[in-house]
């Protein structure tokens, strides 16, 4: 006896699958748009950013759901995952970080060029989580600046992917100059880092 065998036989239009980022503001007329450069970096970067995840427990597990079909970070322009921080932007530590650890987060960081943003997912990562014992790292902002902290032991999905929106939020309203403004070199020098 056959298996029956069920076909998608209704097909949805493509384009209602499609969302398309949204056009900074700007001015527009007949055959021209015009706007800052600073918008049209910001929309780029934003929906183009490579994540390195540097997972090291739970939290991770969590990730790989994200990346999976059912969340799909895919569908907000990161799904280019990289493990080579030269070519990667989004820096995203997911999980208990040991104290022996903390150097190779920052170094990794260091290797990262500019402009680079920094995610710290779960509470560990946060702020050591429930490990609040000599061996752990408080917080990867001992060693690293972050800009999103996301909540949660471990954070679901939705959660992480909350997480990525504010940083495309970030990257997307960032002034080009800010990574020359003293405010930034103070950030970085109150890291140790030139
Ligand atoms: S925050 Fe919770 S789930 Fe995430 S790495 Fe720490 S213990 Fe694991």
């Amino acid at each position: 006896m056959s298996r029956p065998v069920s076909y998608n036989l209704i097909q949805k239009p493509l384009e209602k699958d499609i969302s398309v980022a949204s056009l900074p503001d700007g001015h527009q007329g007949e055959g021209f748009f015009a706007t800052s450069l600073d918008s049209v970096i910001g929309l780029a970067r934003k929906n183009s950013i490579w994540p390195l995840p540097f997972a090291t427990s739970c939290c991770g597990i969590e990730f790989m759901a994200t990346m999976g079909s059912h969340y799909d970070l895919a569908r907000f322009g990161s799904e280019r995952v990289g493990f080579s921080p030269r070519q990667c932007d989004l820096l995203m530590v997911m999980g208990t970080i040991a104290k022996k650890m903390g150097p190779v987060v920052r170094q990794v960081y260091l290797q990262m060029a500019e402009p680079r943003w920094v995610i710290a997912v779960g509470a560990c990562a946060s702020s050591g989580g429930i490990f609040d014992t000599y061996s752990v790292l408080q917080g990867i902002d001992q060693v690293v600046p972050v800009d999103v902290y996301v909540p949660g032991c471990p954070p679901r999905p939705e959660a992480i992917i909350d997480g990525v929106l504010r940083i495309q939020d970030l990257v997307g309203n960032e002034s080009l100059r800010r990574r020359n403004s003293e405010h930034y070199k103070a950030l970085l020098n109150s890291y140790g880092i030139q």
